[in-house]
């Protein structure tokens, strides 16, 4: 996840943006950065790793002025979390700028042929591809939105895109393809932003973009939407009179609750670009471990700690069922201190949702040290656990803020069983048939997931009848639980 903020209007650019984009701390980040078009047309750029207000440090240090402008706050997905991987990034010629939620998935491909074509690039993120290529799109259409609209065409993977050019004032172009974008109308300003909360200070008149929809926003003209195919669309504008407080955890009551309904997204995100329906294959572009050490593995250990240990718990049934390789689970606090029976043959996991979990940590190193391969299962890109292990395998839950987990919990699952898979088909150990089952059924989870969830109302009377049925337990009544439900879904 990420905040993305794009405004063009008659205000500095540089309050509204940051001011913005604190607004959207809560969705996590691990660097944030601001790209202004000045007076007389100069693109500038400020960016920092760490927190928001090392950016403001930066700007403080090197003032920019400007009335449009895009910012952006960073959870990495594709490279380190560094000043020179922040958004937002520039093409070659340092007149197109873009920020970036999601992840574009056939980036390297495009990466190489921009390079062959004489493009620079600066940082290690998939997002880059898209400023370069809005540059090489321009050379053959007329004007910001037409290149932009060809560089959609191109890409592949999600997206939630905000650009601008230092050439085409006053305009900032914005499409989306899975993570959310909302545009915000007010006087003779407009918004693009990754969330409500962004733009309420401003404006309460919003429309959330669709998928495969873009808008051109200009100063002069207003928004405009067209589909990417640029049929023409016209948005449904709501009126937002949310508290504060409660837009920032998007309408809902708090944060766990929000995170329950960002599972399918974050199920979806892990498995995107991943598996193959058509073939019943599984790509893990991460994976570092030659293939042919699969077959030569004798046993695989899994160290975790807390949550991480459960989803572990059911990453042994899904390994050993699929991939038949056994599968032992330690509590990482312990596992160090037990003098565990690890040698070469031995395919060392860790999971954990920070990567920086001490003793999954320890349990690593461990493992290193007796010469094990080791894999690890994280979801923060450049986390400790990332760089030493072999090869990780990322989920993409976004940040998780409420204590309880949900999402990060089910995205590790997730990953287990594109793992277990993996090894599956490495291993030879399931039929072409079983593969494509398997992997057909990752696909429709999401979709199955968001049916589950807009059952909300069955669980509330669920859970009700439940703590009903056992009050009467504890009070001797006799009434047993299915009959309490019966009454409670009356
Ligand atoms: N994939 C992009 C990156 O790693 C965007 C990540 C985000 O959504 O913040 O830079």
């Amino acid at each position: 996840m990420c905040g993305i903020v794009g405004y063009v209007g008659h205000q500095q650019v540089v309050p509204v943006i940051i001011e913005g984009l604190r607004r959207l701390e809560y969705r996590g980040y691990d660097s944030a950065g601001i790209a202004v078009v000045d007076e007389s047309g100069g693109m500038h750029v400020r960016r920092a790793s760490g927190k928001l207000s090392k950016l403001e440090d930066a700007l403080r240090l090197k003032p920019v002025e400007g009335d449009y402008g895009l910012g952006h706050t960073r959870w990495a997905t594709h490279g380190r979390p560094t000043e020179e991987n922040a958004h937002p990034h520039r093409s070659s010629n340092g007149r197109i700028c873009v920020v970036h939620n999601g992840i574009i998935e056939n980036y390297l491909e495009l990466k190489r042929e921009l390079q062959s074509l004489g493009h620079n690039f600066q940082s290690e993120t998939d997002t880059e591809v898209v400023a370069h290529l809005i540059e090489e799109s321009l050379k053959n259409e007329s004007g910001l939105e037409a290149a932009f609209r060809a560089t959609l065409r191109r890409l592949r993977g999600i997206y939630a895109l905000v650009a601008m050019s230092a050439d085409e004032p006053d305009c900032l172009v914005t499409a989306r393809l899975g993570p959310p974008i909302v545009i915000g109308l007010g006087e003779d300003e407009y918004f693009a932003a990754s969330d409500i909360p962004a733009v309420l200070p401003y404006t309460r008149r919003v429309f959330f973009l669709g998928d495969g929809e873009m808008a051109v926003l200009s100063r002069a003209d207003g928004v405009r939407v067209t589909g990417i195919d640029g049929r023409e669309i016209h948005p449904d504008i709501q009126h937002i009179n949310w508290d504060p407080i409660l837009a920032e955890k998007g309408g809902y009551k708090h944060f766990m609750l929000k995170e329950i309904y960002e599972q399918p997204r974050a199920v979806r995100d892990t498995t995107q670009g991943r598996v193959s329906i058509d073939t019943g294959q599984v790509f893990l572009d991460t994976m570092k471990i030659p293939e042919d050490r699969f077959r030569h593995f004798t046993d695989i250990k899994i160290a975790a700690c807390g949550t991480a240990w459960h989803a572990a718990l059911v990453a042994k049934y899904l390994i050993e069922e699929l991939g038949r390789l056994p599968v032992e689970v330690d509590y990482a606090s312990e596992f160090r201190y037990r003098n565990p029976i690890l040698n070469p043959t031995t395919l060392m996991m860790v999971i954990s949702q920070s990567g920086e979990t001490a003793d999954t940590l320890a349990a690593l190193r461990e493992a290193k040290d007796k010469g094990c391969h080791t894999l690890a299962v994280c979801n923060v890109q450049g986390a400790m656990m990332t760089r030493e292990a072999d090869c990780t395998v990322y989920t993409h839950a976004g940040p998780e803020i409420g204590v309880a987990s949900t999402k990060a919990f089910t995205s590790q699952i997730v990953a287990a069983h594109l793992l277990a898979l993996y090894l599956a088909q490495q291993r030879g150990t399931l039929d072409e048939t079983m593969l494509k089952w398997h992997t057909r059924h990752l696909s429709e989870l999401p979709v199955k997931l968001e049916k589950l969830l807009s059952g909300e109302t069955d669980y509330e009377e669920l859970s009700r009848a439940f703590v009903l049925s056992t009050d009467f337990l504890y009070l001797g009544r006799g009434i047993n639980f299915p009959i309490a439900l019966e009454g409670a879904l009356k």
